[in-house]
């Protein structure tokens, strides 16, 4: 995830620095001191993948990698924003806000957060504004999604915005599709924001419901492996829109409003009515994967951590085999995690690339990362990025 070549996963925590980079930039762009200073996580999704749009169930939990923006009001209505991953500042206006696709490239976010503020008629005041990440772009650890929620952290404080918390997730969404033009669903959005430091979040994507569930892997003697499988996204979108389709559609057939509708009790009577044999396995990983995501958060519940284990290791089978989105590093990152002795290992987010993660024993993590990064290297594949991870706080300010 940075350009390391030692194979030990480190662990990743060092909030201050990030902090820090954040402050030194806001001084050196725009002079002075910002008023204040705003963190969010990327995410990592623990179980349930290509559940969310089928209406079913997701358990991210939010990661101690952070974005901080430092930030200070200004007295035009105008937002200047500068990340240390750009040259210069970018600044925009009312006009450039208020209409979606105006503000191009990365401060897009950023522009589409004041829009999506002002839309919901939110007085935004104007700001000058400093990022600093340590979340790796464009992995699939939702860098986008901890960009809006500091953004929209800070703007809301700044502006005295009368904005619970509980409403942000759908706000920095709307940005993120509609402004930015990506599609997304909610699950990014509302682990940055709600997650919580020792619990995954158990988001119900049909009623936007969200649940903390423990998730203590310090007490359970274990640690989360996050692995950069660094493979080179090959026609993702293509592939995520005809995926998405194939459910679409087997739920039409199905006569249900989704493949959250089908029970796994009733999996073998509904696969009985498609005809074709792709659109079965596509709605068999979904129909099991939702299945695994309530089991898992029951074993949870109970702090059977370790236990959780076989059910990633069977959402990954399911997404490889069923659901066909795994590609051949992320596969070789589980294999090589599983044969070192991980309890459990799967490729997390939507596929062909992306990271995979493992369950282990945190004492073994360094075994487990080295003999992934060996599994690789025999392989032929560009050395992964490996981090050890546990379940940190959502969005807030820092001081
Ligand atoms: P990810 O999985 O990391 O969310 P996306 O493609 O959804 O990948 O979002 C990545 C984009 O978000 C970047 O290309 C950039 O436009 C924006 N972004 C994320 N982090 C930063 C940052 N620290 N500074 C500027 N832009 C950022
Ligand atoms: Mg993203």
């Amino acid at each position: 995830m940075t350009g390391r070549t030692a194979a030990t996963a480190t662990p990743a925590a060092t909030p201050g620095d990030v902090a820090a980079r954040a402050t030194a930039g806001f001084r050196q762009r725009y002079g002075g001191q910002p008023a204040g200073r705003w963190a969010a996580p990327g995410r990592v999704n623990l179980i349930g993948e290509h559940t969310d749009y089928n209406d079913g169930f997701v358990l991210p939990f939010a990661l101690p990698l952070r974005t901080v923006v430092a930030a200070a009001a200004r007295d035009d209505e105008r937002w200047t924003v500068w990340s240390e991953l750009s040259a210069d500042p970018v600044e925009f206006g009312p006009a450039e806000a208020d209409e979606p696709g105006q503000v191009t490239g990365w401060a897009g976010y950023v522009a589409g957060v004041v829009w999506t503020l002002r839309a919901a008629g939110y007085a935004v005041p104007g700001a000058r504004l400093a990022v600093a990440s340590d979340v790796p772009v464009g992995s699939g650890l939702s860098s986008s999604a901890a960009v809006e929620a500091a953004v929209l952290a800070a703007l809301v404080e700044l502006g005295g915005l009368d904005l619970p918390a509980d409403r942000w997730p759908r706000l920095a969404q709307r940005a993120e599709n509609d402004y930015v033009g990506a599609p997304t669903g909610i699950m990014d959005q509302s682990a940055v924001i709600r997650g919580r430091a020792g619990h995954a979040l158990f988001l119900d994507c049909r009623t936007e419901v969200v649940e903390q569930i423990p998730f203590d892997l310090d007490t359970a003697g274990l640690a989360v492996l996050v692995v950069d499988s660094r493979a080179p996204h090959r026609h993702a979108d293509g592939e995520y829109a005809a995926r998405r389709a194939s459910c679409e559609e087997a739920a039409r057939v199905l006569g249900v409003p989704a493949l959250r509708d089908v029970a796994v009790a009733d999996l073998d009577a509904a696969l009985r009515k498609l005809s074709d044999g792709e659109t079965r396995r596509r709605v068999r990983h979904v129909v099991t994967e939702n299945q695994r995501v309530l089991d898992v958060v029951e074993l949870l519940r109970t702090g059977r951590v370790r236990d959780t284990g076989p059910l990633l290791t069977a959402s990954h089978a399911s997404m490889r085999d069923d659901f066909e989105i795994t590609v051949p590093e992320v596969d070789t990152a589980v294999d090589a995690a599983l044969a070192a002795g991980a309890y459990g290992a799967r490729m997390t987010g939507g596929g062909f690339g992306g990271c995979v993660l493992a369950l282990v024993d945190a004492d073994r993590a360094p075994a487990v990362a080295d003999a992934v990064t060996a599994a690789y290297a025999e392989r032929g594949f560009a050395a992964p990025g490996i981090l050890t991870v546990r379940p940190a706080a959502g969005a807030a300010r820092l001081d």
